[in-house]
């Protein structure tokens, strides 16, 4: 039961041998023709992408081109790619007016009229188009469980961006989110790679679907290739120092699944891992990603990073010797993203002969065939059909959907949810009555901080729930006024950011809200939490004072509307923690560590019992009704090598109300040659059950599933006992290799 992975020596003799990536052959005589016929200048103005601030400015508020920078960039440099806006979102008649432009100046001006590609973050909705519907972020998503609705929400968002006139969405971000200080942990599916795997995947389908010329599919990219997301400080953009070992296990996995499901693009992670920048990476760049994993699509960098690799990771004495670097560790583009810089140095480097032009090529061949099956050679300006699928009403229900499916409930003590119409609400808190903590990072601007830029209309949860009294968390009168109230619902947690910008020095929840908290318990009345975050801040001092606790983190356009309905029952919550919300701020484990992340020794007189003991478990969510678990089956006691197992259980609502319960299915290795995790998620499936309705639910299990990456690096399994885990049942089979 052995998955080969090349040792290192073997990539090197493959890489002498010549055969030395998967770049697309010489099969497209299109290609090679146009490819030919390039100057080298041109192939290098394929390779720069600028962002939009290079060739234009914004006045009043209105983007405005600058035609002879445009012209500088697109004919004089021949730039085959821009993105971003300048400070916030555009309209769709911005967007087309300004693309146009573009492409028409392509097309018109420069000798070989290569289609211009425009590209964009649209990472939970087309964030950057004003009237466009916005998701919950990836870790609401993953909340769902629910593959449909990601698949659904992605489809949106890619038929809303190609809407404008955009084909390229750098999404979705496939990093495991195993640091939750991460600012970007919320951009994340979670903690778990298999859950990272299926969601990531789901949300490829949506954007990509089967042929990313359809005028409503926009061309995906995995990202950042590989480790962004542990860095050692918690902080963005910060060294990593990941074990071979674990980086097989936990992070490459989501990227190889995108990899074989054919995905068009990739960008690479801005930091560094085991003291190399990711960006001056050949082991993880080529011999990795190309040969190993087989990558063939476009290889991005992240936002100037070659620079910094000169100026911040300081690998490279000069910004023409981190081009060489990049380059030769196997970029295809470069996000440069302000200036001439990489086009200049590189240009230089394949005339000193320091780059061939055989390794231009192998770049340029890739962006050309991104373009092709983009459809821009055929259609290159904003398509009609396109535009025909933009701000459809129906997409509120899917935003609707998956902000409900998000919603999870932590704690529901003496079943103070859902509440009751007739009971005299309070509503307060610093977030109840502000839009930006409801989309987070990434909408209408980078930060998402900026509510001047959002649109009018959007509701804020005060707004929806104008059945409850709303008192400003800062009114003289909120005390009294809570003492009158039957309960309290108060809104909490983060503001919105992005990025570097949302670095934080701890987990700990901001004093000012646990302060407010304290002050509220002591009218004595029930207080309901609602907690807007896109990481887990620790709660363990003001959850003693709820009675009600509800993650909604970070659920877009329709997130006041959805907290509202699970608050007041008209949607039962079926949210699943896609992470292990921490009880204290430095301790920090996943669901699925080793035995001895945790202390089980007694020496009498000494304990050092140090039980993994989180806030909430991974997986944690309630429902305002309850499941019960029975008749749990296994088709065999012993798995054989080319088997399977088939694992039978039936869930039961036995609750008052209609309801969805996620089952997981987890397996633990008892003995393994690389210590198991006490336990892994192997597969979940969402049932949804009226009041009183069983459900049998069936998986299938295969020894494949059951492999870990060993202390050769290989994947493999293990003849041994199994226990396989599911709804609290326990069951253990024999794997026979
Ligand atoms: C982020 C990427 C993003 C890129 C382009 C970077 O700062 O790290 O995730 O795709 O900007 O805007």
């Amino acid at each position: 039961m052995r998955r080969l992975i090349f040792s290192l020596s073997a990539l090197l003799l493959l890489w002498s041998c010549g055969e030395n990536d998967n770049s697309p052959q010489a099969g497209d005589a299109d290609i090679e023709k146009m490819l030919l016929s390039m100057s080298i200048e041109e192939k290098v103005g394929q390779m720069t992408n600028l962002t939009l601030s290079t060739v234009a400015k914004e006045v009043n508020g209105k983007v405005q081109l600058d035609t002879a920078k445009l012209r500088d960039a697109l004919v004089n440099h021949h730039v085959g790619s821009l993105q971003n806006v300048i400070g916030h979102a555009y309209s769709l008649e911005e967007w087309h007016g300004m693309l146009n432009t573009m492409q028409k100046i392509t097309l018109e001006e420069t000798e070989h009229k290569v289609p211009f590609l425009y590209c964009i973050d649209a990472v939970h909705g087309a964030n950057y188009v004003y009237g466009a519907t916005l998701f919950p972020h990836n870790i609401g998503l993953a909340a769902t469980r629910n593959l449909n609705v990601i698949e659904a929400g992605a489809a949106i968002t890619a038929a809303e961006t190609r809407a404008a006139g955009i084909r390229y969405n750098f999404s979705p971000v496939l990093d495991v989110g195993r640091s939750q200080h991460w600012s970007r942990f919320g951009e994340t599916f979670g903690e778990d790679v298999y859950l990272v795997t299926k969601c990531g995947a789901a949300s490829i389908r949506g954007y990509e679907g089967n042929n990313v010329a359809d005028p409503s599919k926009v061309a995906a990219c995995m990202k950042h290739f590989v480790g962004y997301s542990t860095p050692q400080n918690g902080k963005d953009r910060a060294p990593a120092y990941i074990p071979e070992i674990v980086l097989r296990e936990y992070f490459l996995p989501p990227f190889q699944q995108a990899v074989d499901m054919g995905t068009h693009t990739l960008m690479v992670n801005s930091g560094e891992v085991n003291g190399v920048p990711v960006h001056a990476s050949k082991f993880l760049l080529t011999e990795v990603l190309r040969i190993e994993m087989g990558y063939t699509g476009v290889v991005i960098t992240d936002w100037q990073d070659i620079l910094k690799m000169h100026e911040r990771h300081q690998v490279a004495a000069s910004h023409k010797d981190a081009v060489k670097l990049a380059v030769n560790a196997g970029i295809d583009m470069c996000i440069v993203p302000f200036d001439f810089s990489f086009y200049n140095d590189l240009l230089a480097l394949v005339k000193e002969g320091e780059i061939t032009e055989e390794r231009i090529d192998q770049s340029v061949r890739r962006i050309l065939k991104l373009k092709k099956e983009l459809g821009l050679f055929e259609n290159p300006y904003i398509e009609a059909e396109a535009i025909k699928n933009f701000a459809k009403p129906v997409y509120y229900d899917t935003a609707l959907k998956a902000a409900h499916e998000s919603m999870t409930l932590l704690k529901n003590n003496a079943s103070t949810l859902p509440l009751s119409p007739e009971s005299n609400v309070l509503l307060t808190g610093p977030l109840a009555d502000s839009l930006s903590p409801l989309y987070g990072a990434w909408s209408y601007c980078w930060q998402g901080d900026n509510e001047s830029v959002y649109p009018d209309s959007l509701p804020t949860i005060a707004d929806k729930m104008k059945i409850a009294n709303y008192v400003n968390w800062k009114d003289a009168s909120l005390l009294s006024k809570a003492q009158q109230s039957d309960v309290i619902v108060a809104v909490v947690g983060e503001k919105a950011y992005a990025e570097t910008p949302g670095n934080i020095p701890s987990l700990d929840f901001d004093q000012e809200q646990v302060d407010f908290i304290k002050k509220l318990s002591k009218t004595g009345k029930p207080i309901v939490l609602v907690l807007l975050e896109g990481r887990p801040r620790i709660i363990r001092e003001i959850e003693p004072l709820c009675k009600s606790i509800l993650l909604a983190y970070w659920p877009g356009t329709a997130g006041a509307e959805a907290i509202s309905d699970v608050l007041y029952g008209k949607v039962n919550p079926s949210g699943k923690l896609p992470f292990t919300y921490p009880r204290h701020a430095s301790d920090l484990i996943t669901y699925d560590h080793k035995l001895l992340d945790e202390a089980k020794e007694v020496a009498d007189p000494y304990s050092y019992n140090f039980e993994f003991n989180p806030q909430y478990e991974f997986g944690h969510g309630l429902s305002y009704s309850h499941f019960g678990y029975s008749n749990f089956e296994l088709s065999t006691d012993t798995l054989v090598d080319e088997g399977s197992l088939v694992v039978k259980i039936t869930v039961t609502n036995e609750g008052p109300y209609d309801g969805a319960e996620v089952v997981e299915l987890y397996t633990k290795d008892r003995y393994a040659t690389v210590t198991p995790s006490v336990k892994r998620l192997r597969k979940f499936e969402k049932v949804y059950l009226t009041k009183g309705e069983s459900k049998r639910v069936s998986f299938l299990l295969t020894p494949k599933e059951l492999e870990f990456v060993d202390q050769k690096m290989h994947w493999n399994a293990e003849s041994g006992d199994f226990d396989v885990l599911c709804g609290g049942l326990t069951k253990s089979f024999f794997l026979k290799l």
